[in-house]
């Protein structure tokens, strides 16, 4: 495609209604710097749409007229940049195209007033609801499959997915992490306005900001009254520094996992923003569902997608069974049971081809847990109470500092209710059974009966979720994906999606 400007409405509509093919649409302001580049090229980078970058700077934004004309310009080296950096259109329209005065209904949005109460909202009244007014417009006009944003607005960000999700909109928000410059701080296209001695204020703050962001993965807790007196002492004049939840912008509990915290400061004239994630431990996904809704085959796709550990919960129930059949124990003598569980350990290891390996007391038992003894005893043995104890506390000592994606029927409601993600995976009876027999014949290559198999799925499945302690069910904050008729690649992907919608980019894997 060649590098297209588009200036009026009526030019980008005629292009929008020739296109074949998906947007991915960036709305800046201008005065575009590394952030815009890094946004335009992720975009660009991460799939085949048609990127659009919008060049336009809104008055319903800024509170005062001044602000508004010193904000800075810079049309022909942005137009150099979008284009050299992934841009295949920009569209740069007037304010009277966007607003026009001759439309009498126009249609000017309230920002969602909880996610106001905070942050930039207290000080800048008005600011998100001429936010969400240009955005919507925009993405009326450009109708895009993707927006593109930086987490550096978090807030914004937060406002823009509620504004698409209430206006059922069909567009994904994709965020990147806020680039900073050699020294440190945020880029910003209003950092040109700083002076020397302004620009290293703002960097002693976001210093400050790291520097809370080191301590609190020691000592899990910030001291904000600490922090404002180390700035106010090296003359940063503070507009607010709050420590939140950044989901609701509440003040941050103390079983958030993932806290921000964030401020402002004035320097000068000019006013900047910035923040660090705070996290007790890395990310967790959790994902349940009854038997051959995929859960294994989707877990272990995520895990490589995203870099995370993989655990298989079943694997250790499976294991355990196993062992359990092998030494002869009689497992409804609890004495003879607790004093088995004294001496067992269940781990898992890489092996060559890629894929992990159960070992249950140095026996590896990849192979023979997955045996239809196994298959046909393992519900009734997970569902003793000193198992389940025994086996929840060995999965969240795995789990302590995150980083990892676990499957199994109980991890979103027992192991780890905290998880940031929650899926149930599920599928009809007739598609599992399906899978399975698929599954089975490709190992075996001998006819497995179908309605056995449906009937063998129907008893395990209602042992797993009739048990008393820990049932199979569906978390309350877990979203539910039947997946008839999808793929495993795409039930892995929409997962990803949901994570990366859900975890900002800033946070995931930076633990160590
Ligand atoms: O997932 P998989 O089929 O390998 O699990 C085997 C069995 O282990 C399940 O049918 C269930 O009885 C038990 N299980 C459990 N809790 C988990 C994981 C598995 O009770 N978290």
């Amino acid at each position: 495609m060649n590098n297209i400007i588009l200036k009026k409405t009526k030019e980008l509509d005629n292009w929008r209604r020739n296109l074949k093919g998906e947007i991915n649409f960036i709305p800046t302001m201008g005065n575009l710097h590394d952030g815009h580049k890094k946004l335009i090229s992720t975009a660009k980078n991460s799939n085949f749409n048609i990127n659009l970058v919008s060049i336009f700077i809104n008055p319903l934004q800024f509170e005062n007229k001044e602000d508004l004309e010193n904000y800075p310009k810079s049309i022909d080296n942005d137009i150099k940049i979008a284009f050299s950096h992934g841009a295949d259109a920009i569209f740069i329209p007037s304010t009277v195209d966007i607003y026009p005065p001759n439309e009498k209904n126009i249609d000017y949005l309230k920002a969602s007033k909880e996610l106001t109460s905070a942050l930039c909202g207290l000080k800048r009244t008005g600011h998100f609801d001429g936010v969400c007014t240009v955005v919507y417009r925009l993405l009326n006009l450009v109708k895009p499959k993707n927006l593109y944003l930086g987490e550096k607005d978090w807030q914004q960000l937060l406002i823009l997915k509620n504004l698409i999700s209430e206006k059922k909109l069909n567009i994904n928000i994709k965020s990147i992490p806020t680039q900073r410059d050699i020294d440190g701080i945020p880029f910003s296209s209003r950092n040109i306005l700083l002076s020397k001695n302004e620009r290293k204020l703002i960097r002693l703050f976001s210093d400050e900001l790291f520097l809370a962001k080191n301590i609190f993965k020691q000592e899990k807790k910030i001291n904000l009254k600490n922090i404002t007196k180390k700035l106010k002492s090296n003359n940063i004049s503070i507009e607010y520094l709050e420590h939140l939840n950044p989901y609701t912008l509440e003040r941050a509990h103390l079983k958030d996992n993932i806290s921000i915290l964030a401020g402002a400061i004035i320097c000068g004239k000019t006013r900047l923003i910035d923040h660090v994630f705070l996290m007790k431990r890395n990310p967790i996904i959790a994902i349940d569902g009854p038997a051959g809704s995929g859960k294994s085959t989707v877990t272990k796709l995520i895990a490589e997608k995203l870099k995370l550990l993989y655990l298989d919960t079943g694997a250790m129930y499976r294991a355990l069974s196993w062992f359990l059949i092998r030494e002869k124990i009689n497992y409804h003598k609890k004495n003879e049971l607790n004093k088995l569980l004294e001496n067992i350990t269940i781990v898992f290891k890489s092996n060559a081809t890629g894929t992990q390996d159960v070992f249950i007391n140095d026996y590896c038992v990849t192979e023979e847990i997955r045996s239809p003894e196994i298959n046909s005893i393992v519900s009734k043995i997970s569902s003793i109470k000193e198992i389940r104890q025994y086996l929840v506390e060995e999965q969240r000592k795995i789990g302590e500092s995150g980083g990892l994606v676990a499957e199994g029927r109980d991890i979103g409601s027992t192991v780890f209710p905290d998880a940031e993600l929650k899926i149930f995976l599920t599928a009809s009876i007739d598609e599992r059974a399906k899978r399975r027999k698929t599954e089975l014949e490709s190992k075996d290559s001998k006819e497995i009966d179908f309605n056995q198999l449906k009937e063998l799925i129907k008893k395990r499945d209602f042992e797993d979720s009739n048990r008393e302690i820990s049932p199979l069910i569906k978390a309350n904050d877990a979203i539910e994906l039947i997946t008839d008729g999808y793929s495993i690649n795409e039930v892995a992907d929409k997962i990803v999606d949901f994570y990366n919608e859900k975890i900002p980019k800033e946070v995931q894997n930076q633990y160590s």
